[in-house]
Parts: structure tokens; sequence; C-alpha cells
């Protein structure tokens, strides 16, 4: 036990020392009050329990906390104590999601408070699903008002079938289902259908303009090939039918889809089914800058026109995505897989 002792005893402060036994248990040995800034170690050492009558007769008593995380308890007991000279201002979101359950589970919020908006606040750009996961926890578990705007982030990163990966999961499936499968999965899946609506209604306004613009060149209509202004006949098939070209409603149509099959948009069952918003966003993007077609229309041309306006139309409904207040977490305090420790709504820092 002795080679597990941790920087908070030889800091001279006797108050409390964090000790791994062989195990990997964490134990707290108490020598004076100090720790009872958390209402839940105030009941654990208060006057009316054994620990608390140990530590007025002058005993160390000691707390097997075998279920806690020894790291995030050597924070959390460093900060409460003033010896966090070495305590960074920005974690990474796993280690952070852990620190966030144990200050939840000790109910020691409000004594983090400067520090949990300094984590919260420097937060990495994160783009794994997983970050996102442990991040939203960890926002969640503090309170933080960043949760809010972190779950509309997470609304256009995270794929459509991300709640079965995070129910499975030993720490993320803590976040309450009100939260991830009845709100932010419900938003993923309402925007995905609207911007399938998108797709489908950018076809039918293709299909109702009627005007027809010439095309450079000449088609070939034994082949199909197509030749420049200057051809007299398809040497292949020694055909001097050409035709010129146009670009009417159902060229606009047919060339529309082949479009959204080269960016991978089409045929759009598994791809909504699978990617992020974000990704699909980004494929219209290139649905928009793919765009070769020529014609006597030029920038007038609908084909153009409705690609645009469908890419930003795309951009436009990502931004309007709104963000899921923490409140959608309390309805996992009744009953639900997670309940904050202390069973009432979390009231959000200012
Ligand atoms: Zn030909
Ligand atoms: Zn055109």
């Amino acid at each position: 036990m002795d080679s597990g002792e941790t920087k908070a005893e030889s800091h001279n402060n006797t108050s409390y020392a964090v000790l791994l036994d062989p195990e990997g248990d964490v134990i707290l040995v108490v020598a004076d009050q100090n720790i009872l800034v958390s209402s839940v170690f105030s009941k654990m050492f208060g006057p009316d329990f054994s620990k608390g009558i140990q530590i007025r007769h002058g005993d160390r008593p000691c707390v097997n906390l075998e279920e806690d995380d020894p790291k995030a308890m050597e924070s959390l007991l460093r900060i409460l104590h003033y010896q966090c000279a070495d305590i960074s201002f920005s974690m990474e979101p796993k280690p952070l999601a852990v620190l966030a359950i144990h200050c939840d589970k000790y109910n020691c919020i409000a004594a983090l408070r400067p520090w949990i908006a300094q984590w919260c606040s420097n937060h990495p750009g994160i783009t794994a699903p997983e970050q996102f996961g442990y991040m939203l926890l960890a926002a969640y578990m503090f309170r933080s008002p960043i949760f809010s705007g972190l779950a509309a982030e997470a609304t256009k990163q995270l794929a459509p079938g991300f709640v079965s990966v995070w129910e499975e999961h030993e720490t993320l499936a803590l976040l309450p289902e009100t939260i991830t499968a009845d709100a932010l999965s419900e938003q993923i899946t309402q925007t995905l259908e609207r911007l399938h609506q998108e797709l489908q209604s950018t076809e039918g306004r293709l299909r109702e303009q009627k005007a027809r613009y010439t095309m450079p060149g000449f088609v070939c209509v034994n082949c199909g090939r197509i030749h420049p202004d200057t051809a007299k006949k398809c040497h292949p098939c020694n055909n001097t039918d050409l035709f010129s070209r146009r670009c009417t409603s159902d060229y606009r149509v047919a060339e529309y889809f082949t479009i959204l099959r080269r960016c991978e948009l089409w045929p759009s069952l598994e791809p909504f089914a699978t990617l992020a918003l974000s990704d699909l966003a980004f494929r219209f993007k290139c649905a928009q800058t793919d765009y070769k077609h020529q014609c006597g229309a030029k920038e007038d041309c609908p084909l153009r026109r409705e690609l645009e306006l469908l890419s930003e139309r795309v951009q436009w409904i990502l931004k309007c995505i709104k963000g899921i207040p923490i409140e959608k977490g309390v309805e996992a305090t009744h009953g639900r897989r997670h309940s904050l420790s202390h069973g009432h709504l979390p009231t959000v820092l200012g």
C-alpha cells in the first residue's frame, strides 16, 4: 500500500491522503474535516457517523472507495485542498468525463466551478464519435452551459446508429436515454429526413422547368458519342446523322442524378442511413462544385441554379440545428438507467 501513496501526503498536508491498495482500490485516509466541502463527504465524516467520531478522536479513519477511479479522485481531492499547481486547465474528453462522474457523485460541482468552466471551454476540437460522447457526458455531469451547443454539434457529427454503440459502452451508457435516444437521435433522424426531402424536391423543380437551351457539340444518333461543333460525321459509326444537343428538362434531371451518383448521394438509402449530417453536407457541397455542364443559359441554367440552391439549403438546415437543453436529462432521474446523484434537476452554472 505504501508504494501507492500519492503526492497528496508529501505536501505536508495531513488532512487526507489517497492511497492505492494492491488490488487498485482507492483508499481515502482522512485526518481532519477539510474534506467537508462536499455534502457527500460531510455525511460520511460528519459527527453522527463513526468515521466522523474517529476523526474527532485524532484517528485517521480509512474509507475504501473501491468503485472510484484513483486518478479522478486524486485530482478532485487535490483541487479541494488547493494542491492544484500542476493540474492542467485543459483535459482530454475521456478523463474529463470520468472526473465529472466523480464530481457528481461526491457533489463537488460548486466547489470546482472555476475549474469546470476552464475545462469545458478549453476542450479540444473533437470529431471522433466517442470523443463527443465523453465530452457530452462531462458537460452533463458538470451541468455545464456548453452542453446545449455541444449537443447541436454532436447532432451534425454523429452517425445515425450511434445510440446502439453508446448503449453498450461502459461509460457512455451513463448518458440518459432522454438525451441520447430521445433528443439527439431524434434530431438526427428528423434532419436526415429534411435533407432527403430537399434532394427530392430539387428533382421536382428540375422537372417543372421546361426551358430548352443549346449545348455545344453534336451527338451521334447511332452511338451517342458527343462530337465537337466542327465535326461532320461520327467516324467510328461512319454516320453523318449528327444532332445538335439541347439542355432540356429531362436532360437536366438525368444529369442531376448522374452528379448525385458521382458524389455518392444516390442511391440515397445507404448514405442517408449511415452518414453523419456533416458528411452528407460535404457531399452536397461536392455535388455543387462537380458541375461540368455547359449550355446557352450559362449561369442561369436551371441545373446549376438548383445545385447551388440545394447545397445552400443543406448548409442552412445544419446551421439551424438547435441545441438540446440539459434539462432533457431530467427524466433520467426517474428510474431510467442513470440518475444524477442528487436526484433533482441540475442547475446550470452561470
Ligand atoms: Zn456514332
Ligand atoms: Zn443547361
